[in-house]
């Protein structure tokens, strides 16, 4: 039946003269946030979209040989969302990832996903910053927005923080880039934390987006990368910062900044409109 749906939708879209949907698989399962929550929220603003065909691949608790097991088949996808943070993956299914993205597979990791695989060098490459879970100033640099540029802050220091949780203004970095065209120089955030000394190897990595950490609410006081593009090998890995929860979630900027970094992951381009109700400035939307 699912098969038989699928050929109507493939079929429906060669009618309609529309791309079929993008085959797109969201990792769950581990995580120290609320991923039963967040990966349906997730799924719901891709689909909703009409670009992405979403399934989802749950890894099993705990670091046992199901967690070892866990091997999805990442070629059938065109863009993977990690909305993980757990248990290390077995070596065969780490070399498959990296193949997959290293090959041209699109990436995307979600808030704590940032966390994860502290050990494992190839993915601290793929989200070129990365906090806590026994991350040292070894680890890379912070990667932040001083006079005007990016630049590699490779002080010393913690890796991986955030104050309390306040809405924040995010600062477009590269306004030309498909991902952040067309949308506003400025736009405030709904409620969220916002992540600060973040640190990692930062190759190949472009700030699109930064906050200010305001040390009012616990923050660093510096401009840091909440929304990063990431080229490993010939695969484009979006990274966002945003997007502790599902309420959090319902920012519009959230939603509309995954749908466009989704899309530019798997294909290079984003085709997709900014809707009239993305955030101002000095007023946060919600959906
Ligand atoms: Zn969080």
């Amino acid at each position: 039946m699912k098969k038989l749906l699928a050929a109507v939708v493939l079929a429906a879209s060669l009618l309609s003269g529309q791309a079929a949907p993008l085959p797109t698989l969201i990792i769950d399962g581990q995580n120290n946030h609320d991923w039963k929550s967040t990966t349906p929220v997730m799924k719901q603003a891709l689909e909703a979209s009409g670009l992405f065909a979403v399934d989802v691949a749950t890894v099993p608790g705990g670091t046992g040989p199901e967690v070892a097991a866990f091997k999805p088949e990442f070629t059938k996808y065109k863009v993977i969302v990690m909305n993980y943070n757990g248990a290390d993956w077995g070596e065969a299914t780490r070399k498959a990832f990296e193949a997959y993205v290293a090959g041209g597979g699109g990436l995307v990791v979600q808030h704590a996903a940032d966390n994860s695989f502290p050990q494992w060098q190839a993915y601290n490459e793929m989200t070129a910053v990365g906090g806590w879970y026994g991350r040292t100033d070894k680890s890379g640099a912070y990667l932040r927005w001083k006079d005007g540029k990016q630049v590699l802050d490779t002080s010393p220091g913690q890796v991986g923080h955030h104050g309390a949780q306040h809405e924040f203004v995010l600062d477009t970095r590269a306004p030309k880039h498909p991902i952040m065209a067309g949308l506003p120089a400025q736009w405030l955030h709904a409620s969220d934390e916002l992540y600060d000394f973040m640190r990692g190897p930062a190759k190949n990595a472009t700030i699109l987006a930064t906050a200010f950490a305001d040390p009012k609410f616990g923050g660093s006081g510096e401009h840091e990368a909440q929304l990063i593009a990431i080229e490993f090998g010939k695969g484009r890995v979006f990274h966002t910062m945003i997007g502790h929860g599902p309420e959090a979630m319902k920012c519009v900027g959230f939603i509309v900044t995954l749908q466009r970094g989704c899309e530019w992951a798997a294909t290079g381009k984003v085709t997709q409109p900014v809707p009239a109700d993305f955030p101002k400035a000095d007023a946060v939307s919600l959906r």
